[in-house]
């Protein structure tokens, strides 16, 4: 595997891919990966030849600067995970070779501001500058993204539309604990009773698939019975549990067509998230999570 840091250097790289006419696989990260991220490259070398994935610590996305300066980091580790998982090219550039006097941005409408959004101002401006940086600089013909960051994920397909990148965005599976809980980096900061009382979103979202299942469609009676559920085993606070369309994630009052049902908690300081898409085929209901 190769450790490249510069715009100049990647751009080489892939050139050289393309001229061999394989195809280029992309996972964008912030990296302290995990099994979640490793996934994504599984899911991208059954797509292209050829995987390239970054590392960034996107100082733009983030509005509270300490949580920026508390992300966690262990580019060794990293290294060797992205290269036992098959990884061909690790682009892992610093601030000031992404951002230089950046004045121009890629941001959305309605699709950014509620869920994740509404508390945090700019977030998705920031994470769509950078993907959109990523991508022109990668060139990739494939990403893959993570159904964990569901509102991340269908803002970037938004953008691929919009504004005719050529690439082919894939979302992938949420992977999780054994218990349940959705890996995530920053599970590295709950103390030992938080991470134990984690997995009752996991077991939230279980309860309404249960209920789903059982024939209800409302959004109130899917969010109770999640919220219940939370609430036995967390003290923290709730910061939203919405149920949208899945196309334009506006707020749906029932469930009658693809949905996602968005969870945000929080632990302590960690902030959770996670979500289950419902789907419907033959008229019965299938909950992805
Ligand atoms: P991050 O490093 O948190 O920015 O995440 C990089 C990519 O990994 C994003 O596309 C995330 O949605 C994805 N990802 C994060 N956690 C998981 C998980 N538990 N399962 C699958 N993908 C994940």
């Amino acid at each position: 595997m190769e450790i490249v840091h510069t715009i100049h250097e990647i751009r080489d790289r892939v050139k050289q891919i393309k001229l061999q006419d394989r195809k280029v696989g992309f996972v964008p990260t912030m990296g302290y990966l995990h099994r979640g991220h490793l996934s994504l490259v599984e899911i991208s070398k059954k797509l292209s030849q050829f995987q390239v994935m970054s590392i960034f610590v996107n100082k733009m996305q983030f509005n509270d600067p300490k949580d920026y300066a508390n992300y966690p980091t262990d580019l060794k580790k990293d290294s060797a995970m992205a290269e036992e998982v098959g990884v061909d090219l690790l682009f892992i550039p610093d601030d000031a070779e992404m951002y230089k006097n950046n004045l121009v941005y890629v941001d959305i409408d309605a699709l950014g501001q509620n869920l994740c959004g509404a508390p945090r101002a700019g977030h998705f401006r920031g994470v769509l500058t950078v993907v959109s940086k990523l991508f022109n600089i990668v060139q990739p013909d494939v990403s893959v993204f993570g159904q964990k960051d569901i509102q991340q994920a269908v803002c970037i397909q938004k953008m691929v539309n919009d504004l005719n990148f050529p690439i082919k965005i894939v979302i992938a599976p949420t992977r999780r604990e054994e218990d349940g809980l959705a890996m995530s980096s920053r599970n590295k900061h709950l103390k030992k009773d938080e991470r134990a009382n984690a997995a009752c979103i996991y077991r939230g979202l279980q309860k309404a698939e249960a209920i789903l299942k059982a024939g209800e469609r409302s959004s109130q009676a899917v969010i109770h019975v999640i919220e219940e559920e939370i609430r036995k085993g967390n003290p923290g606070s709730i910061d939203y549990i919405s149920v949208v369309r899945y196309d334009d994630l506006s707020l749906a009052e029932s469930i009658d067509g693809k949905s996602v049902i968005a969870v945000a908690a929080y632990f302590g300081t960690p902030r959770l998230i996670d979500n289950m898409i419902i789907d419907f085929e033959d008229g019965r209901v299938r909950c992805i999570y």
